[in-house]
């Protein structure tokens, strides 16, 4: 394992890392994805080489296949980047290297995030991603097989925590659900976005009330039958 890893390290310029790094996993990897793009491959394998954390993915972005995207809609055109959609992503962001798995622990299943079209794919810079990195989180680059549009994958990020937190996770479901009172939705709301940024037991959640109905259905048969059973007894 170790002449392995000196001899990838030859080809990863600027490796110095005295332990496996992403850069080596990553690059392992290469060989099994494609863009179809030269200059986007290229691209997305910069950030990856340039990934020397020894477990933790900072900012490696990566190839994510289209069928992995779902409920792909349309939500915006952005005055700086154009046409926004908005989707969920089956397998969610990379995480971190689990050495036992030999595999990525990715983490935020079915999270949702945001498309960006790349109108002009050699626009696809450190510099572009840079700036749109100043308020999103960037995953990655995907394609639509139809249009043949080449899209950033990205998630808007909390101004407060820097982050991809509860709250933006909460913001993006603001819209599947309602309790039919603006002033009941506004109050969960304002938990989900107030309190809940990094301990999501400080949220509040609207609980549909077709559940409280059908559990006080549940519970009236369920003593319907108990005095069905006690006449019954003393029938005998
Ligand atoms: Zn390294
Ligand atoms: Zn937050």
């Amino acid at each position: 394992m170790d002449s392995f890893i000196k001899s990838v390290k030859k080809l990863i310029k600027s490796c110095d890392c005295d332990y496996e790094c992403n850069a080596i996993r990553f690059k392992q990897n290469f060989k099994n994805w494609t863009s179809g793009n030269n200059g986007i491959n290229k691209f997305i394998q910069n950030t990856q080489l340039s990934d020397h954390n020894e477990y933790m993915v900072r900012n490696a972005l990566e190839w994510i296949p289209y069928e992995r995207l779902y409920d792909i809609k349309y939500i915006a055109a952005d005055d700086e980047f154009g046409k926004v959609y908005r989707a969920n992503w089956t397998d969610g962001h990379l995480n971190k290297w689990n050495d036992e798995k030999q595999n990525w622990e990715r983490g935020g299943q079915n999270m949702f995030i945001n498309l960006k079209i790349l109108n002009n794919v050699a626009s696809i810079t450190s510099r572009y991603i840079d700036k749109i990195a100043v308020s999103h989180k960037v995953y990655g680059i995907t394609q639509d097989p139809e249009t043949k549009n080449y899209m950033v994958v990205l998630n808007d990020i909390c101004e407060k925590c820097n982050n991809v937190c509860n709250s933006i996770h909460f913001q993006q479901n603001f819209k599947n659900w309602t309790s039919d009172n603006n002033d009941i939705d506004k109050f969960i709301q304002d938990t989900q976005l107030s309190d809940a940024h990094d301990d999501v037991k400080k949220a509040l959640e609207w609980i549909p009330m077709i559940d409280f109905m059908m559990l006080n259905i549940l519970q009236k048969m369920m003593s319907l039958a108990k005095c069905t059973e006690q006449i019954g007894l003393m029938d005998a």
